[in-house]
């Protein structure tokens, strides 16, 4: 039994990540931001933990993660799901929305790891799982600052898998393809099946296809892996 904290799990693949870890018997806490109802029926589902947190904000980050250890005891897998898109050309980006982007999906990946390393590095044991994109790895036109912040994501979980394996904490990447989520509610239809048509797989994936690579990845079957970015966008990127 693991003790695990989601962040982004009140939605998506944060969500169902949360049910399959919950569902293995693991204890499991969990971060929302706005989505307090979505976190409580979360709650009463699965019997996991929700925390509010805004992971923009470093202070915001240490209190959730305070909370989470104050229930399961200590963190040993941390899963960084909590992100935003955005889309639009670069000429049309505020500066505001760049940093809110930047914020959300490269700094507030770094503000978790940063609250929860250090009592993994004094317990020598512990699992960290960041989610990039396929965007991250090729860039997409329109989404330079996502693009961007998954590119930092991917170069932060390989840096940090290098520093912090002689201390036991193996560090990965899961980096989907277009997952149905809310998170591209506002991808029309007609770019959807666009996708969808140039994927080898000829479909766009469900949330619970990444969250058991995840899990997988968190797993002990995992153990002699790290540094790695494993991709989940059936071929779309190969
Ligand atoms: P969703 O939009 O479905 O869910 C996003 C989650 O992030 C919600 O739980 C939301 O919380 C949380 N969140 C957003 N902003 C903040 C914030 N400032 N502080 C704390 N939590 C926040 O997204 P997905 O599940 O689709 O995406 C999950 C991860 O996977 C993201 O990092 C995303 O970039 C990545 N990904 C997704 C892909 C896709 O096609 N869906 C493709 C590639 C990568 P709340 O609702 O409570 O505000």
């Amino acid at each position: 039994m693991k003790n695990v904290l989601v962040t982004g799990g009140s939605r998506g693949i944060g969500a169902e990540t949360v049910r399959q870890f919950a569902a293995a018997g693991d204890r499991v806490a969990f971060t929302f931001h706005r989505s307090e109802t979505a976190a409580d029926e979360l709650r009463r589902e699965t019997g996991a933990f929700p925390v509010r947190c805004d992971v923009k904000h470093s202070d915001s980050v240490k209190i959730a993660v305070d909370k989470a250890v104050s229930v399961l005891g200590h963190i040993d897998v941390l899963v960084c799901s909590a992100g935003i898109a955005d889309f639009g050309l670069v000429t049309d980006i505020t500066e505001s929305r760049w940093e809110e982007v930047i914020d959300t999906d490269l700094n507030g990946v770094f503000y978790c790891v940063r609250h929860v390393l250090p009592a993994m590095i004094s317990r020598k044991s512990g699992c960290i799982i960041t989610l990039g994109s396929m965007w991250g790895q090729t860039g997409a036109s329109c989404e330079a600052a996502y693009s961007a912040a998954k590119a930092g994501v991917i170069g932060f979980t390989k840096a940090l898998a290098k520093e912090v394996g002689p201390s036991g904490i193996r560090v990965n990447c899961v980096s989907p393809g277009m997952i149905d989520t809310e998170m591209n509610s506002a991808v029309s239809d007609e770019a959807k099946e666009a996708i969808a048509g140039d994927t080898p797989l000829c479909r766009t994936g469900r949330p619970e296809e990444v969250a058991s690579v995840i899990r997988f990845l968190a797993s002990d079957d995992a153990g002699f892996i790290t540094g790695q970015v494993t991709a989940v966008n059936g071929g779309f990127v190969i």
